[in-house]
């Protein structure tokens, strides 16, 4: 059914919380870009109902808990098309729990080559009205590229793209359960926000500099003391040359900006020696 398909990680270049909302959801205003770090998506027909997912990290779900799964279930009851048996084979390459939207990238990539082959009409924004039962992050990774993401994040503007530059990504060894991070959020007490108005100008000017002097995560704000390891990594990549660095969603993961290649390939490699997972990306 699908050769290959590709499931971009995605990164917060800015995340601002405005408010929470009577349904407990959060308000949010996140300025998302996708990088060249991937999942690798097959998807194929098999005898029998129901979807059955193979990876190669064994403790992800293999039935109906994983995203990708939930995403196929989510496709047929939306589109009214009639189940059909699957196999999704996925290669992990984004790490889990990481605040890359991984699963939820998983699932986009689902929707995709389903639509491709049963739904070929089906336009973008329906796939992602689609994709946003399945998880807030879905809609955005649906297209994915440079867009700003209002609402719970379903609600989503395409921007012009992030000009060229290398982003090196590194996550601690820790995770960080994003409902203790929304928990200690309030909206009123936020020190600072994202200038996300700025940051979508500079994106319309190209103006890499005006894009990095915006980069900033609230959560960052209301990160416990235990999880200090984010700024210690943030200050790295800063002494190692990056023009800005930040978490990513809800952590842990930071990332840093860079203007030149060979800057970020040094940086990356300064970091391997430290954590365990380092990457050295594009914006795709
Ligand atoms: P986000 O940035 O959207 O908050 P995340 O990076 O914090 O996401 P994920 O790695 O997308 O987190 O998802 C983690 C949780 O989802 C884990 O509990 C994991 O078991 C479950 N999960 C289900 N399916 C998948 C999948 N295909 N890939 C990764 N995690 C999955």
């Amino acid at each position: 059914m699908s050769g290959v398909e590709y499931a971009y990680a995605k990164l917060n270049l800015a995340l601002d919380i405005l408010g929470k909302r009577e349904d407990g959801y959060h308000d949010l205003r996140m300025v998302m870009q996708s990088i060249g770090l991937a999942d690798e998506i097959t998807v194929s027909p098999r005898a029998g109902a129901g979807t059955e997912v193979g990876t190669d990290l064994p403790y992800l779900p293999k039935g109906d808990g994983n995203i990708a799964a939930k995403a196929a279930a989510q496709f047929f009851a939306a589109t009214g098309l009639p189940p059909v048996g699957l196999a999704i084979g996925i290669k992990k390459r984004i790490p889990v729990c990481a605040g890359m939207a991984g699963g939820s990238s998983d699932g986009a990539a689902v929707l995709r080559v389903l639509r491709r082959v049963y739904a070929p009409q089906l336009p973008d924004y329906d796939l992602e009205k689609i994709g946003a039962q399945v998880g807030s992050d879905v809609p955005f990774c649906v297209r994915g590229g440079t867009m700003l993401a209002e609402g719970r994040g379903e609600r989503l503007s395409v921007l012009p793209p992030l000009p060229p530059c290398w982003l090196v990504v590194c996550k601690p060894a820790f995770s960080i359960p994003t409902p203790e991070l929304f928990a200690k959020v309030q909206v009123k007490k936020l020190r600072c926000h994202p200038d996300v108005p700025g940051m979508v100008r500079a994106l319309e000017q190209k103006d890499l500099e005006g894009i990095a002097r915006r980069m900033y995560n609230v959560f960052e704000d209301v990160l416990p003391r235990k999880y200090q390891q984010v700024f210690e990594i943030k200050s790295t990549l800063l002494g190692l040359g990056a023009m800005a660095a930040s978490m990513t969603g809800s952590g842990p993961t930071v990332f840093g900006l860079f203007r030149e290649q060979d800057e970020a390939a040094s940086a990356a490699e300064s970091l391997a020696t430290q954590y365990p997972s380092v990457f050295l990306c594009r914006p795709v």
